[in-house]
């Protein structure tokens, strides 16, 4: 038993039996106990009262004086109070730095609650956005950021990465931004100046494009001289062969500047409208019915349409998307393999997909197959014809229709591209449409 039970037991037990003592001495033992145990009762409730009042104040003023038990209970009350105010100092503390490190972030941070609404916001978030502290704590932030990229990004349920926006106020700035998962069901906003990046990618772009540009007319020149010594009766025999070869490269030259121009016009124009409806089942039947023509390899290439549905975006970029798909599949797919090109709808979008029984790809290297120049056979790839540029091409045409590009291949087997459009970008056949009407 702790001492101060031990010493407040004995104490009470002396107490009582000094009043039985005295009340022997009048004759009256339980009278003498009763008065002693009042004492004790008045003691106990003298001290409860003056705790109640203490604590009535809000534990602001000094603990009571109190003694025994009670000076140990009080001074027990008093170190946690201690403790909880050294707690609550630490706390502040911490609370000032972090809000310290915060403003010193170059990065913007804004609390959302699930419903968007600002709740928080940091010194650069406001900067960069323009947000205001007290004006717009509460407000939506798709009513405070309206650029539609941010709105669709914010549609879509933040599954993409981030939106690129440039900054609000016509600074010049670009800015990425990105919701995340905060706190029990806040949200976060993270928003990044990424003008710098954004200017060196756009300088590159610019000069890709005034190069390719510049180099369109002398090719132009050597294509036709080289066309008209081609022809010419009276040419030497001996340079047939030479200025044959010397033609194929410039033609090769012209359609890797075709292909770099359109890259560059994919990757700074703006996304593709969503204005017209383009009929993608013609634009399928007609090139698969261009390639049977013209190509000298005798494959067999089927259709499957199985929705009359059309695109909403720009005819010449979805034009772009198939023939660069059908060209792959006809250069990798052997003379007496088959092609498939298909177009569905379903309730996840539209697919349009050209499958082929080709040569394949290995695994490791399908994920790098829309860069640049990426060629997993680079002699054989350039043999065949291609610039390098195709499957880059695509996959920019398809970001500009919100669309994602499938790659499944197994070398040896063939392999099967599929480009995934969302439903907000279908519309139906004109037929369909007419009867809406
Ligand atoms: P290229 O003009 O060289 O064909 P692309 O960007 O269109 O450039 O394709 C990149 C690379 O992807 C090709 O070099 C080739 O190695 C591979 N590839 C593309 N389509 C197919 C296919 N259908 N079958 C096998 N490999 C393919």
């Amino acid at each position: 038993m702790p001492s101060i039970w031990y010493r407040t037991l004995v104490q009470h037990s002396l107490i009582l039996a000094a009043g039985a003592l005295v009340g022997w001495l009048y004759d009256g033992i339980l009278w003498g106990v009763l008065f002693a145990a009042l004492g004790l009762l008045a003691w106990h409730l003298y001290h409860l009262f003056t705790l109640e009042r203490w604590l009535a104040t809000g534990e602001h003023g000094p603990l009571p004086d109190g003694n025994g038990l009670w000076a140990q209970l009080f001074a027990r009350i008093e170190a946690v109070n201690q403790r909880r105010r050294e707690y609550r100092r630490s706390w502040t503390r911490l609370a000032k730095e972090f809000r310290r490190s915060t403003k010193a972030f170059p990065d913007g941070g804004v609390i959302l609650t699930p419903n968007l609404e600002v709740v928080r916001s940091n010194k650069a978030a406001r900067d960069l956005l323009g947000l205001k502290k007290k004006r717009d704590r509460g407000t939506r932030i798709d009513n405070l950021i309206r650029h539609p990229d941010f709105v669709r990004y914010l549609e879509q349920g933040t599954s993409k990465e981030s939106a690129e926006i440039p900054a609000p106020g016509n600074s010049g700035r670009w800015l990425s931004c990105r919701v995340m998962p905060y706190g029990v069901d806040q949200k976060l906003l993270l928003v990044r100046d990424i003008s710098d990046s954004v200017n060196i990618a756009r300088a590159r772009r610019d000069f890709v494009a005034n190069a390719s540009h510049e180099l369109r007319t002398p090719l132009t020149v050597m294509t036709g001289y080289l066309d008209m010594m081609a022809a010419a009766p009276e040419f030497p025999q001996a340079w047939r062969g030479p200025v044959a070869e010397m033609g194929e490269q410039a033609a090769r030259m012209e359609r890797l500047v075709q292909d770099l121009l359109l890259l560059s016009k994919l990757e700074s124009g703006p996304p593709g409208s969503r204005d017209k409806a383009v009929d993608i089942v013609s634009i399928l039947a007609d090139s698969v019915r261009d390639v049977r023509a013209l190509t000298e390899r005798p494959q067999h290439i089927e259709l499957d349409i199985g929705s009359d549905a059309r695109i909403l975006g720009e005819k010449s970029d979805l034009q772009s998307i198939v023939e660069n798909l059908l060209s792959n599949a006809v250069r990798y797919t052997p003379a007496d393999g088959s092609i498939t090109v298909s177009w569905q709808t379903d309730d996840t979008g539209g697919h349009l997909c050209v499958a082929d029984t080709g040569i394949g790809i290995p695994a490791d290297e399908v994920p790098r197959l829309t860069e640049r120049f990426y060629r997993t056979d680079a002699g054989r790839a350039r043999q065949q014809g291609g610039t390098g540029l195709g499957l880059a091409i695509v996959k920019h045409a398809l970001i500009h229709h919100d669309g994602e590009l499938e790659i499944i291949s197994k070398p040896g087997e063939g392999s099967r591209f599929c480009c995934h459009f969302p439903p907000d970008r279908l519309a139906p056949a004109v037929s369909a449409a007419g009867l809406a009407q």
